[in-house]
């Protein structure tokens, strides 16, 4: 295979699980026929980019640059580009490519396609090595794993919806949540600020479970209808079997048997949450009214363009805080102690 041709971009990367992030200059591939080269103006900081860099899935290849919510300008386009042109304002998430024939991707769910290319932590079959994510300049993506970004809203509060929008807006959607259900949100951070505006959005009745008294006037001020300590026994004593769904957003591991608690025959808890350590759950409580617990996977292409469009009509942005890139180790820590809100956002005009 001949090598293709490169350019550098800035970047920021781990060079080990124990090793802070740090600049760097990664190669990025020229734009081929059907590729579009992409300015970066922002990139969210997700959670799984802390997993990642610090090896606590397993597989990560250093060195390893994270970043999976990517917002930025179309800079070049290859000759065999339909969709977008120079100057475009487009997105980009955490898959850049697929096998495209497989059942799961002729479905639109290209997340569950056993040849899906990860934005950072898969095999880059241009360059070699492991993907590099977002924490950069550039990237360059096929065209069919970009996004189009509604002009109406901020680009920097767009940047969080390419990962925790659409892992939230996919399985509130796939389990048709909707007026008269009562959702419950477990867990107020990137992702969890993102599940109570869109369960509020769909007309769902939303309770927002956290750790963080201190969360909650802004959990009720994002959408919530009400707030529950779930380290407060009472107070989640007071909910026992009156949920139609709960989705968990937690990072840690934790015991799900008091969330099956809360929900009513049938009901669903729903997993996004990603710990490194198996989470429990007692049989009971899933036996006597026929509870499920599920897991779901960020979203597929048509669906992540469908929560970006609905995002566009509703207004709907992340509520973030904007970052310089030398901040990240910092935001990593802060994130740590749940202290964000509710997204870290990184500037790319910071790397220059
Ligand atoms: P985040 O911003 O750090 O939010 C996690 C929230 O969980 C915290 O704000 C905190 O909320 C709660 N929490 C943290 N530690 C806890 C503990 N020990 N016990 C109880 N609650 C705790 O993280 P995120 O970016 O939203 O990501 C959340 C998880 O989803 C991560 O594991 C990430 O890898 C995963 N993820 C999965 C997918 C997918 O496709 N399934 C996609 C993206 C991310 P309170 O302060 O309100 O308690
Ligand atoms: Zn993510
Ligand atoms: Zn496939």
């Amino acid at each position: 295979m001949p090598t293709p041709r490169a350019y550098s971009v800035k970047a920021y990367s781990a060079s080990s699980a124990k090793s802070p992030l740090a600049a760097t200059t990664i190669s990025r591939r020229e734009p081929g026929a059907t590729d579009v080269k992409i300015d970066i103006l922002y990139c969210g900081v997700c959670h799984s980019d802390l997993h990642f860099a610090r090896n606590e899935w397993n597989f990560t290849q250093y060195p390893a640059v994270p970043g999976h919510e990517i917002i930025g300008r179309v800079a070049a386009v290859g000759p065999g580009v339909k969709k977008f042109k120079t100057g475009d304002l487009v997105g980009v998430g955490c898959m850049v490519d697929s096998c495209r024939t497989c059942p799961d991707c002729q479905s639109g769910l290209e997340q569950f396609c056993s040849g899906m290319v990860m934005t950072y932590g898969s095999t880059d079959k241009h360059l070699g090595g492991g993907t590099l994510g977002g924490y950069a300049q550039g990237i360059v993506v096929t065209e069919d794993f970009v996004l189009r970004i509604p002009e109406n809203l901020s680009p920097a509060a767009v940047a969080p919806l390419l990962c925790a929008g659409i892992t939230t807006y996919s399985p509130l959607r796939h389990w048709k949540v909707g007026a008269g259900h009562k959702v419950g949100i477990v867990g107020l951070g990137g992702l969890g600020h993102m599940g109570v505006k869109f369960a509020r959005a769909l007309g769902a009745h939303v309770v927002l479970f956290t750790t963080s008294p201190g969360k909650t006037a802004d959990a009720l001020r994002l959408g919530a209808h009400e707030v529950v300590i779930s380290k407060d026994d009472a107070q989640m004593a007071a909910h026992a079997g009156s949920f139609d769904f709960i989705l968990n957003t937690v990072s840690a591991a934790l015991d799900l048997s008091p969330y099956a608690n809360l929900l009513k025959r049938d009901g669903n808890l729903v997993l996004v949450g990603a710990p490194e350590k198996p989470l429990s759950v007692a049989a009971f409580p899933l036996l006597f009214r026929r509870r499920s617990v599920s897991g779901s996977l960020i979203g597929g292409l048509p669906e992540t363009q469908e929560m970006l469009d609905f995002c566009g009509r509703q207004g709907i942005t992340s509520d973030i805080e904007v970052i310089r890139m030398d901040q990240i180790n910092e935001a990593y820590e802060r994130m740590l102690k749940s202290d964000v809100k509710y997204r870290f956002v990184i500037d790319m005009a910071s790397l220059k």
